[in-house]
Order: structure tokens, then C-alpha cells, then sequence
């Protein structure tokens, strides 16, 4: 049987662009989304029609009752798992840290940090010998933001970020010995959706001044180093934050 992965956040942006390359490799999709459903769905007809399988669940990863569900039915459909891809996360409005309410401090870290650890978790009881798997990988979504900060910007998002590189390191640690490998990619600033979100859609072409490359970087260019550390190929590495940032 195919390989099974999950991926959150997988409508749009690094997500869709992982679940592309992940199909095309043979894995079997659970392709998680929150709101577009549309465009979930138009990616599982895109693979399906390719010859791939996959399934779209809508869940918020915020949301533990909501991730239980998404693992249920990820249970339920193809009853196997062998990689999580935590990609789902968002940031809101740049801002100073203090304009920041708690309402949307309870939002960032919800979904940047408690999705990824509730995901994490059940990823673990299905995955690890411990609990009878097989082994397998996770891969967090962290960014550069986690180093640099985003002062003037999202410090919310860049700390939510920083709790994804120590996750990835005390579950690297902890899972190494029962089959699991946990790493996470840092990417830098790339070209989607989530810089609207922020408020400055224009964001990649103002800050690729700044980037070492000159340019900001494509979707794809975080998948191929998602798709690495989720493979055999990458045996040997586990708790590595690998940055794909254009040197920046
Ligand atoms: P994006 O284009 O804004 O897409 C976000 C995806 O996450 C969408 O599929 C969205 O679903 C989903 N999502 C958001 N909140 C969710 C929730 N609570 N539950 C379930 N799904 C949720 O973002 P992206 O740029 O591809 O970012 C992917 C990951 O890379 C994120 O973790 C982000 O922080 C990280 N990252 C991105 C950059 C960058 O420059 N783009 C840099 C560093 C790190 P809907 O479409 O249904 O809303």
C-alpha cells in the first residue's frame, strides 16, 4: 500500500505545493483545509485525475476536538499514516506588540502552536512502536521569523514560530528511539497568500532586497525540502530546522 500522508493547511500556498510533489512521489493524501473548500477540492480532482489519491477533510487545527475528527477520519478512510506535514498556520495584521489584545494572541498561538502540537500528538500514537506503529516523520512548518523576530510586524507569529523549533527539538528527542523522525522547515519569505493576510500583499518584492538571493521564494522550493525530510532519504536527520530562505 501507498505511503500516507497528511498535511495540513493544504489548499493553498507550501501546503498545495507539497501535496503536488507528495502525490507525484506515490504518497496517498489526507489533505487538510479550514474555509476553502473549493480549492481543496479542485486539488484531490487534480491528483485523483492524475492517477494519485487523496481526500480533503476540513478541520481547524486550532481546535482539538476538530484534529481528533480529521484523525478519525483519516482512520477511518485510508487506516494507515506514515508522515504529518504541520503546515497550517496564519498570522494576522502587522502591528506593534503593543496594539496586540489578548483575543488575537489566543488566536496565533491556537493555531500556530496548539494545532501543531494537538496534530503532533496523535501523530505520535499512530506512529510510534511504542504505541505498535511503524515509524514514520513529521515535518513542522516553522519560518526565519522565529530568529529574526518580525519587529513592527507579527512578534506573535515570529514567538508562535519559535515554539515550533523547540517543539521539533524535544520530540526529535523524544520519539527518536520508537521510529520517528521530527524536523522542521524554516522557510524564509515566500510567495503566497499568507503576506495579504498581514495586510501587505506586496510584502515578498519589499522584503527580497533584503534576502541574499535577491528574490523571494517559491512554494515548491519549501516543498522539495519538505519532501526530503519526510523521505528515506533523509534517514539519518531528525530535530534539524532547516532554513529555506534564500540565504537570508
Ligand atoms: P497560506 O498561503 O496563507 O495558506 C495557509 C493554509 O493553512 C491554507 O490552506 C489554510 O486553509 C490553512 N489554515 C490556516 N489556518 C488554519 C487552521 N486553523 N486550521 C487548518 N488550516 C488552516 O500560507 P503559506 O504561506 O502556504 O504557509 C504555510 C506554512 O508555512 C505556515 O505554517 C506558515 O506560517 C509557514 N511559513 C510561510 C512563509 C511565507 O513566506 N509564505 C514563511 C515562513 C513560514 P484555508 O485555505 O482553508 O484557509
Amino acid at each position: 500500500m501507498n505511503k500516507v500522508m497528511l498535511i495540513t493547511g493544504a489548499s493553498r500556498g507550501i501546503g498545495a505545493a507539497t501535496a503536488r510533489l507528495a502525490a507525484a512521489e506515490g504518497y496517498a493524501l489526507c489533505l487538510n483545509y479550514r474555509r476553502q473548500r473549493d480549492a481543496a477540492e479542485a486539488l484531490v480532482a487534480e491528483i485523483v485525475a492524475a492517477g494519485g489519491q487523496a481526500i480533503a477533510v476540513q478541520a481547524d487545527v486550532a481546535d482539538e476536538q476538530q484534529v481528533l475528527q480529521l484523525f478519525a477520519r483519516l482512520d477511518q478512510h485510508f487506516g494507515r499514516l506514515d508522515v504529518l506535514v504541520n503546515n497550517a498556520g496564519m498570522l494576522e495584521q502587522q502591528m506593534r506588540l503593543e496594539q496586540m489584545d489578548g483575543g488575537r494572541l489566543q488566536r496565533v498561538f491556537a493555531a500556530n502552536v496548539f494545532g501543531s502540537f494537538f496534530c503532533a500528538r496523535e501523530a505520535v500514537k499512530r506512529l510510534s512502536t511504542r504505541h505498535g506503529g511503524r515509524g514514520g516523520a513529521i515535518v513542522n512548518l516553522s519560518s526565519v521569523a522565529a530568529r529574526l523576530g518580525a519587529p513592527g510586524e507579527y512578534i506573535d507569529y515570529a514567538a508562535a514560530k519559535g515554539a515550533i523549533d523547540s517543539l521539533t527539538l524535544g520530540l526529535a528527542k523524544e520519539v527518536a528511539a520508537e521510529g520517528i523522525r521530527v524536523n522542521a522547515v524554516r522557510p524564509g519569505v515566500i510567495d503566497t497568500d499568507i503576506h495579504a493576510s498581514g495586510g501587505e500583499p506586496a510584502r515578498v518584492t519589499r522584503v527580497s532586497q533584503s534576502v541574499p538571493m535577491g528574490r523571494g521564494g517559491q512554494a515548491e522550493e519549501v516543498a522539495r525540502a519538505i519532501l526530503w525530510l519526510a523521505g528515506e532519504q533523509a534517514s539519518y536527520t531528525s530535530g534539524a530546522l532547516l532554513d529555506v530562505s534564500g540565504g537570508r
